[in-house]
């Protein structure tokens, strides 16, 4: 039993690109209620409950938001934490094994204002702000899912995110509704930027 429906879209992503394999560390953005979590959870084998095989790594996931997060076996939460703030990242270096994360997921999303322009620019701003998680996090070669809403700044936003992942695309899960705005970005293979370069 998922927490929220958005489980769907991560689950969809996932199968079709199997960004979370067990062992791996993921870093949940905007995870409250916790269903992306749940799913990492699962995939990434962070609570050692794989059936398959006993042997299987164990991965980390942890998850933060402004709002709380109920507890969930195999995750580690920031409730009442800001991704975009310095000491969230300060945090994430301790929390994970090595200070690395093979994935950032983000589902975050700022609360509408109903001003569907002002809402793309705040989200595409807290987009880009994931970009300096990264720097700070990602391990080279690891991905990045996050969401938006289409709008004029989405291709600065692309660039962006092509200017230090290899590949980047689009996504419209089918479990997204129609007529909304919201995609997903998935960039990997990440190569850190050479201060200067
Ligand atoms: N993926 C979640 C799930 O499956 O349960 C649902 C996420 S919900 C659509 C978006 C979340 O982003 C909200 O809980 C909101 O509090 C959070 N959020 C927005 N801005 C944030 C920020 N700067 N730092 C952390 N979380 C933020």
């Amino acid at each position: 039993n998922f927490r929220c429906r958005s489980a769907f879209k991560l689950l969809e992503i996932d199968d079709k690109f199997r960004l979370l394999q067990p062992g791996c560390s993921v870093v949940d953005c905007g995870a409250a209620p916790g269903a992306w979590s749940q799913v990492a959870v699962q995939r990434v084998n962070s609570a050692g409950t794989a059936e398959e095989d006993a042997a299987l790594p164990h991965g980390t996931v942890v998850g933060i938001d402004l709002l709380n997060i109920p507890p969930l076996d195999g995750a580690h939460f920031l409730s009442s934490h800001d991704v975009t703030d310095p000491v969230t990242h300060t945090k994430l270096l301790e929390l994970l094994p090595s200070g690395r994360a093979h994935v950032i997921l983000s589902d975050m999303a700022p609360n509408a204002s109903g001003f569907r322009e002002m809402d793309h620019e705040k989200l595409i701003t807290m987009c880009l702000s994931l970009i300096d998680l990264a720097e700070k996090i990602l391990q080279p070669g690891g991905s990045l899912v996050c969401k938006y809403w289409d709008g004029i700044l989405a291709h600065k936003l692309q660039k962006k995110l092509s200017s230090v992942f290899s590949s980047v695309q689009t996504l419209k899960p089918n479990a997204s509704r129609k007529d909304s705005a919201e995609r997903y970005f998935l960039a990997r293979m990440y190569r850190k930027t050479v201060k200067g370069s």
